[in-house]
């Protein structure tokens, strides 16, 4: 049986490679970012699997990346001793994107490059960077443990297709080697190189190293060995004292953990110490990764365990609603081989997604704090993620009040969703005492209820919903501050007393209600059982009639929701 074989990419690998290329041109030197982060993840994952199996470090602990640049041919190699992978791994992992919501992903392309270098940094490049640099990139790896006949030797040149072949690997661990295009010269050079990693790769927690030349020899001496330089800090970044660290710093190791291109909005570093001991670095995105609304999105938090990178994985580390939160969690008190079960029943777990959670609703509030309407990180932020934290209020009732003050909203004063519950308590009308609010599919259909009329005769302000996750929200939110939440389109609405005299009030309203009772008893007699309750109301100015649900049913617009899911 002939084990080589040539097979295509994916056509959505196939559409990455392009507009990578079209977008990134003049951004060539993430590449080695990307191979350094995907060799330090392997590393990782090595040392996580060896701590319950030693024999696979096959005598060799000393984890390293090692870079070696060849000017004669061209290329630079990019050498790990990491975890490796077998011929299924390959085929899964470079040459396919496994990752849900591809397809829907490539469908918003607009073909404006701005606009789509904006979407891929979203998306993430990874390995396929390469081709920013190389016309050929080869990949031989071996998965650790395994005997050395099962190497795998990957070759490319992103044009559509790849070869892929069994080969002889001594040692574990992935070799790439890019050949150079011609207008990637620049990265023969070592202190290009160098510099590169200086400014990507500080933070990675193993050495990067460079393989040196020898010199050649002068007349009568010896050849002196060529020397290999370690060029990376290689100290966990979350480990170093705030001080010692750079935004600069603090940004770059957000992009490799985070898989993101942009700098991120905020971020939190803190050590805690007391019952339980960790270190959270913790960073807001600048935008909503493309899957958020995944029901599986693929990254999330990292959990380490004593600086041994344990899993990532958000579930357990962080309410679902915070899942846009990237970072690192460090601990002394799980054992480092602790598993997904474990983790789930840890007291040392759960008090660290509490203070975790904590923390991050604290950085939020301190920055809607410092926001100045409409042009700040916290209204980036809400435009972005308002929608979780909707999640949140109905999910975690703990939290409950802390996350519904970082709400936001629409109201008829203000179309931008700017109003906090407190800013709109702060605005009501003498003799108020409920947050008005009604629900809709749009904000069009919400600013043009006929509900409102009334609240716009007395100066009411009205909170407009028109998300989709709104219904469920006032569900849970019921009470903010001591003060109730009520729908304007449900139940009697009794707004005598509001902006203007109450008996007065009373008696024109009950004299009208006289007047018009015949009509209304017409009007019953015709619609008989199709409605619960014809009744008079001050709800309108202008138009005639309305329909509102009662107090307890659903409202209209819940309903509309429910037979759109299909209920
Ligand atoms: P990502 O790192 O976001 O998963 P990449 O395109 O960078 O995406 O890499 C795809 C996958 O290929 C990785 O998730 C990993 O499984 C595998 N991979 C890439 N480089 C290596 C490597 N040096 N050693 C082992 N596996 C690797
Ligand atoms: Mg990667």
């Amino acid at each position: 049986t002939t084990t080589k074989e040539t097979r295509a990419f994916q056509t959505e690998v196939k559409q990455l490679l392009d507009l990578m290329i079209h977008s990134l041109y003049s951004n060539k030197e993430i590449f080695l970012r990307e191979l350094i982060s995907n060799a330090s993840d392997a590393a990782d994952k090595l040392r996580f699997e060896a701590t319950t199996d030693d024999a696979l470090f096959e005598g060799d602990s000393d984890l390293h990346v090692l870079i070696d640049i060849n000017k004669e041919n061209r290329t630079i190699t990019i050498r790990d001793n990491g975890i490796g992978m077998n011929r299924d791994e390959v085929v899964a992992n470079i040459g396919t994107i496994a990752r849900s919501g591809t397809r829907e992903f490539f469908g918003q392309l607009s073909g404006d490059k701005a606009k789509d270098a904006h979407l891929i940094g979203q998306f993430g490049v990874g390995f396929y960077s390469s081709f920013l640099v190389a016309e050929k990139v080869t990949l031989t790896t071996r998965r650790a443990g395994v005997g050395s006949e099962h190497g795998v030797h990957w070759e490319s040149k992103g044009d559509g297709e790849y070869e892929l072949e069994t080969v002889e690997k001594a040692t574990r661990g992935t070799e790439i080697t890019l050949h150079l295009r011609e207008d990637a010269d620049e990265f023969l050079d070592d202190w290009r190189i160098k510099s590169v990693i200086h400014k990507y790769a500080d933070h990675i927690p193993f050495p990067i190293r460079m393989q040196g030349k020898a010199e050649a020899p002068a007349e009568g001496e010896e050849a002196t060995p060529a020397e290999i330089e370690t060029i990376n800090q290689a100290s966990a970044l979350w480990t170093r004292p705030k001080s010692e660290l750079s935004d600069e710093e603090y940004n770059n190791f957000y992009k490799h953990i985070g898989h993101d291109f942009e700098d991120p909005l905020a971020r939190l570093h803190q050590r805690l110490e007391g019952k339980y001991e960790y270190t959270l670095l913790l960073y807001l995105p600048k935008r909503a990764p493309f899957d958020l609304w995944q029901a599986e999105s693929k990254h999330g938090v990292k959990l380490y365990v004593r600086r041994v990178f344990i899993m990532e994985a958000n579930e357990e580390l962080l309410p679902r609603y915070l899942r846009f939160v990237r970072g690192v969690m460090d601990t002394n008190d799980l054992p480092l081989n602790v598993s997904r079960e474990i983790l789930q029943q840890s007291p040392a777990m759960d008090a660290m997604k509490k203070g975790a959670t904590k923390r991050i609703l604290g950085l939020l509030e301190e920055m809607a704090g410092n926001s100045d309407e409409g042009n700040s990180d916290y209204a980036t932020f809400w435009e972005e993620f308002g929608n979780c934290l909707k999640e949140g209020v109905i999910e975690d009732f703990s939290n409950r009040n802390q996350i519904a003050k970082l709400l936001r909203f629409s109201t008829t004063t203000s179309d931008e969703q700017f109003v906090s519950l407190s800013d709109y308590i702060g605005r009501m009308v003498e003799g108020q005492d409920t947050i008005y609010y009604i629900t809709a599919e749009s904000l069009a259909a919400a600013k043009h209820s006929p509900h409102l009329e009334v609240f716009r005769k007395k100066g009411v302000e009205v909170i407009l919903l028109h998300d989709r996750i709104d219904e469920w929200l006032v569900g849970h939110l019921t009470e903010f501050e001591g003060k109730k939440l009520q729908s304007i389109a449900k139940g009697k609405l009794d707004l005598s007393g509001i902006g203007g005299d109450a008996e007065e009030e009373k008696s024109e309203r009950e004299e009208k209600a006289r007047a018009v009772e015949p009509a209304v008893e017409k009007i019953r007699a015709a619609l008989g059982e199709k409605v619960k309750e014809v009744r008079v109301t001050d709800r309108l100015t202008e138009s005639p009639a309305c329909l509102v649900s009662d107090q307890f049913d659903m409202t209209a617009n819940m309903e509309r929701i429910l037979r759109q899911a299909g209920q």
